[in-house]
């Protein structure tokens, strides 16, 4: 079975568990525990290393099919990958050339071996007040010892309390760095998360005052996140846009069973309605496979990072648009606690609001458009 019948598989034992974790914002542990028995933690590790050796194109493919099972667990699901991911994409000869010490790529093997036997690795990026942008961020860390002192406080970690490490940033001066802090002493969770739309990613905030060894720091060199952000934007831009293609896809076929069960897909109008939001979720789900395949063919290029903007923009927008479009043919009850259309609706919200939201990438896009540079021009710092 490839890795996508794997995912296939899994979303629907994760569709029978998404209401509860839902209701309760807790985290779906037995869907982990099932993604690490199918060994898909390991999805984007070299094969060298015991993982799956997978592309940015089949992640897609992945994570879009998950969240057609369980929005909430595909969206955990793109951060773990999103870790893993950079960490095997990054050529060795680039993390040379930006000075990485030797000592940093026996490290780096070791961690993505330890994802492909199940180690999950999540982030905590966002503050609150700077939101993802790296620029305005407060957690601070400082030389300490044979390694780093991490001083801080995020929020909205996805699946806090279920890492065995988090990618962390952190600041001292003007130099933004990022750290991979293991689990345990130092690291406390508290329970902030009740919100609107995907609950059961339990994104509670972390507080950090931790030391962690020299090697933790990710590319073995201070000062790297913000370059990192500009030069491989994917896996903080475009991985979520399979997720919420994933999310129009559920809410049509969520939205056709209903339709059918109740003897309404006779009427003209909500036809219409499924069949605009095929085509949106289509066209969505297209230009995130044009952007995909140019992170694999050419990372980093400037019409690489356009696709990878206009694939969030669209993933998210589309997400929203055709969830409220399916609850509206589906009428009342399917706004009802507990109707699968509920919480796609919910749940697809927030894909604009997700980094970049699509107002950034709308203006990242604009920018691009006007022969400007995307990057330097902006209001606000862009990370
Ligand atoms: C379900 C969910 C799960 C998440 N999981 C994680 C996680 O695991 N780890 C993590 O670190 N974070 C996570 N986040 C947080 C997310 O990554 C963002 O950091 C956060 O949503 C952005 O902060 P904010 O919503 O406060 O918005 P802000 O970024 O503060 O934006 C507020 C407003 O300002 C606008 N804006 C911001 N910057 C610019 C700009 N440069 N130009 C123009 N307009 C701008 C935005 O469009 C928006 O309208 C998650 C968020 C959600 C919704």
């Amino acid at each position: 079975m490839n890795v996508v019948e794997t995912a296939r598989d899994l979303a629907t034992a994760f569709a029978e568990r998404a209401e509860q974790h839902d209701r309760e914002a807790s985290f779906p542990k037995a869907d982990f525990d099932d993604l690490r028995a199918a060994g898909l933690l390991g999805l984007m590790v070299p094969e060298r290393l015991g993982g799956n050796g997978c592309d940015f194109a089949t992640y897609a493919r992945v994570a879009a099919t998950l969240a057609e099972g369980s929005a909430a667990t595909a969206l955990v699901f793109n951060m773990h990958c999103s870790v893993t991911g950079a960490l095997a994409a990054t050529p060795d000869d680039l993390a040379r050339a930006v000075g990485a010490p030797e000592s940093f790529f026996a490290w780096r093997d070791r961690v993505l071996a330890d994802a492909a036997n199940g180690a999950l690795y999540l982030v905590a990026m966002s503050e609150r007040g700077a939101g993802s942008r790296f620029s305005a961020m407060t957690t601070a860390y400082e030389a300490e010892g044979d390694g780093w002192r991490v001083r801080g406080h995020k929020t909205f970690c996805s699946g806090a309390g279920h890492a065995d490490a988090y990618a962390v940033v952190a600041r001292n001066g003007d130099s933004v760095s990022q750290f991979l802090v293991p689990a345990g002493d130092g690291i406390r969770v508290e329970q902030t998360w009740d919100p609107l739309g995907m609950r059961a990613t339990a994104s509670n905030d972390v507080h950090l005052d931790v030391h962690v060894g020299r090697d933790a720091l990710l590319g073995g060199v201070e000062g790297l996140a913000l370059l990192l952000a500009r030069v491989s934007p994917q896996w903080l831009v475009a991985s979520y846009a399979a997720v919420y293609v994933g999310i129009a896809r559920a809410a049509i076929a969520c939205a056709a069973t209903q339709l059918t069960e109740r003897g309404l897909h006779g009427l003209p109008a909500v036809r219409a309605r499924l069949g605009r939001a095929d085509a949106a979720t289509q066209a969505a789900w297209l230009a995130t496979l044009d952007a995909a395949s140019r992170v694999d063919a050419a990372p980093g290029d400037p019409a690489t990072n356009r696709a990878v903007y206009r694939a969030k923009l669209l993933a998210g927008d589309t997400a929203a648009d055709v969830a409220g479009s399916m609850l509206e043919a589906c009428g009342t009850s399917a706004t009802r606690r507990g109707n699968p259309l509920e919480r796609l609706f919910r749940d697809a919200r927030c894909g604009a609001l997700q980094p970049a939201t699509s107002d950034v990438c709308a203006d990242w896009l604009g920018v691009a458009a006007l022969g400007l540079d995307p990057d330097e021009e902006a209001a606000v710092p862009r990370w």
